[in-house]
């Protein structure tokens, strides 16, 4: 009896998490879509791998928005890769206990922009797949990182400028600290999930 009382709740709780994540839809790997999802490796700056697999999972309306950025940087030559998309609020917490600076990680209990399926980690690709130089790697502490930086030379200025271009087009706002990182417009009254995807489903690349 006491077995079923948990099971029930136990469904209870996965049902509930998944309905409350129910807007959110995977982007597959594809010719225009690459994955660097770092958190599924260990080459990230909390040296551990956080996420068991690498997906990549977005509020329906992101998915919407990102297809119009795939569009423009195709008509110019470009792919795009994505570093990082949905975070788990449990992962938010990993990445807090590593890094506690707000300046770089959001605390879990404010919410990161990830943890409500609006905000995107991404960079580009020329067609031949060499990564464009934006002047440091991806999730770089750097003041080098921050939108405005001081010392960047004429190509990485213009590899950022035609990023954002394609992102701000499209809906999508940076932030200050990170030439990588992007929020959908209206994503920051969106609620925070839990929820994980399984690595049991994994993206086929097509
Ligand atoms: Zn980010």
């Amino acid at each position: 009896m006491k077995a079923v009382l948990i099971w029930g709740i136990l469904m209870f709780f996965i049902f509930e998490a998944r309905a409350q994540a129910k807007d959110l839809v995977l982007l597959n790997q594809s010719k225009s879509i690459i994955y660097q999802i770092k958190y599924a490796t260990k080459d990230n700056f909390t040296g551990k791998q956080i996420y068991d697999c690498p997906q990549c999972w977005v509020h329906k309306d992101v998915k919407t928005a990102l297809d119009k950025v795939i569009k423009l940087a195709d008509a110019k030559g470009y792919k795009i890769v994505l570093y990082d998309c949905y975070r788990p609020s449990p992962y938010q917490w990993k990445l807090w206990e590593a890094k506690p600076d707000s300046r770089y990680v959001m605390h879990p209990k404010k919410g990161s922009i990830h943890s409500r399926g609006g905000a995107l980690d991404i960079g580009l690709t020329d067609g031949k797949g060499n990564e464009l130089d934006f002047g440091t790697p991806y999730d770089s502490f750097l003041e080098k990182s921050h939108r405005n930086a001081k010392g960047l030379t004429t190509a990485q200025i213009k590899n950022r400028k035609l990023l954002d271009s394609l992102l701000y087009s499209a809906g999508f706002v940076g932030i200050r600290t990170e030439w990588w990182h992007f929020d959908y417009k209206g994503s920051r009254a969106w609620p925070l999930m839990s929820w994980k995807w399984s690595c049991e489903s994994k993206p086929k690349p097509k």
